[in-house]
């Protein structure tokens, strides 16, 4: 009998991840990803709770762990360098409501794609052009002139999700801009403690620095914008411009920061910026990870929702095949984790807009109370559905092989 074929557009996290789930479902897996490798960059990415399960049922726990990010936890200092508050790792634990492994988000692009290469036709520097979908298939035109049928396409593709535009409408329609930016770059500084991040805040500008060995370490700048900000997404050049501009004048060790974007490799750029749509299903097309639910970086969960929705999306497919019902089924699962993480926001912890709003994080943090107030106020860790994969036994767990 022949497989079902799915298309995936995006070789992140998302895409790669349902893939993987996919293949143990019975389905032909082809990804396209329109650059010419898998992208590396990004700060670390925290997965946690659910995604921690997700991780565990592909049998990839150790190669994560190997990986892990080794963190401490924040600290919080004024523009003369005195700590004001720090945060440990189990404190931050307390705030979600959960064990959480930070990795490297070019790391798990790589363990996921090392993971699925065998079973997944990879084409990169290629994306989709256009969609026309009938009640038994959809043919897709590459941009390359290349042509192909499949039963079925999942948009990948992150924030500005291709696939979204072609089959749902205009980005404007589902974003809504969150009012910062975020910048990350990867840089070795000799600021703050080994293991720890330090944060510098000045109304609406936060500067922070990952120090960790020789060679290694990330920076962060994020920055309020009342009105969003006009540039082309490929010219690197006016985002680094765009970032320089808003931290002038600001001290601390920004200045060398500054410095260091320059130079650097790696440099992520974006709006703070969340998707929300009524429906993440149009007939034999439908969307996962960033380009159906981006809570944006301030919600530190990206990688749950990418992880999640990869593993609920292809464990409905499983039981239901490509059909409505399915799709249905997997946003039922899916929403009340995406509602939840989109309305909690760490912008008020990370760039407070006033002196006062600064001086009351601080406090906040460094009072005792704390892991009181949030382990109150946070999410605990549900379970996760556990589905049933077909052909999982011809794909063992990635441990096993
Ligand atoms: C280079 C990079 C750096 C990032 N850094 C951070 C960070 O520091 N902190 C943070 O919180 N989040 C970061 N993110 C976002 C984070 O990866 C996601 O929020 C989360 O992991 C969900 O992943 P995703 O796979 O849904 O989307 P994404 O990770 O955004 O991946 C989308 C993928 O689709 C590809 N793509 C885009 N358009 C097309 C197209 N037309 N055709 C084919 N492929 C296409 C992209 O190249 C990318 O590989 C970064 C994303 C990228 C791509």
């Amino acid at each position: 009998m022949t497989k079902p074929t799915v298309l995936i557009s995006g070789a992140s996290i998302a895409g790669p991840a349902t893939a993987c789930w996919l293949v143990r479902a019975g389905f032909a897996v082809t990804i396209v990803e329109q650059a010419v490798g898998l992208r590396s960059g990004g700060n670390g990415v925290d997965i946690r709770a659910e995604a921690l399960a997700v991780i565990e049922r592909m049998g990839l726990s150790a190669k994560v762990c190997e990986r892990a990010v080794e963190t401490c936890g924040l600290r919080f200092v004024d523009t003369e360098d005195r700590e004001r508050a720090r945060v440990g790792t189990a404190g931050l634990e307390a705030m979600v409501g959960s064990e959480d492994v930070e990795i490297l988000r070019g790391d798990l692009c790589e363990l996921l794609y090392d993971a699925t290469r065998d079973d997944v036709q990879y084409v990169f520097g290629d994306s989709i052009a256009s969609i026309m979908q009938d009640s038994d298939g959809v043919d897709v035109t590459f941009k390359s002139g290349k042509q192909q049928r499949f039963d079925l396409i999942i948009g990948a593709d992150g924030l500005h999700s291709a696939v979204r535009r072609i089959a749902f409408g205009p980005e404007a329609e589902f974003t809504q801009f969150r009012h910062h930016y975020f910048a990350a770059v990867s840089a070795d500084l000799p600021v703050g403690e080994h293991h720890w991040t330090t944060f510098c805040n000045e109304p609406g500008r936060s500067a922070a620095v990952y120090r960790a060995e020789p060679g290694h370490g990330q920076l962060t700048f994020m920055f309020y914008s009342a009105q969003p900000l006009t540039y082309h997404y490929r010219d690197l050049a006016a985002q680094r411009r765009l970032v320089r501009e808003a931290f002038t004048r600001m001290d601390w060790h920004v200045p060398a920061m500054l410095n260091a974007l320059d130079d650097a490799e790696t440099f992520y750029f974006d709006s703070l910026t969340q998707v929300r749509m009524e429906s993440w299903a149009k007939g034999r097309v439908v969307l996962v990870g960033d380009a159906a639910y981006c809570a944006s970086p301030a919600s530190g969960a990206g990688a749950l929702l990418a992880l999640t929705g990869a593993y609920r999306l292809a464990g409905e497919l499983a039981a239901g095949g490509i059909a409505p019902t399915a799709l249905e089924r997997y946003a039922a699962a899916q929403r009340p984790i995406v509602k939840l993480k989109q309305s909690q926001l760490f912008t008020g912890i990370t760039v407070p807009r006033t002196r006062i709003g600064i001086a009351a994080r601080d406090l906040f943090l460094a009072s005792p109370l704390t892991g009181v107030l949030s382990r109150w106020k946070s999410d605990r860790s549900k379970p996760l559905h556990e589905y049933t994969f077909p052909d999982a036994a011809l794909y063992p767990r990635h441990d096993q092989r």
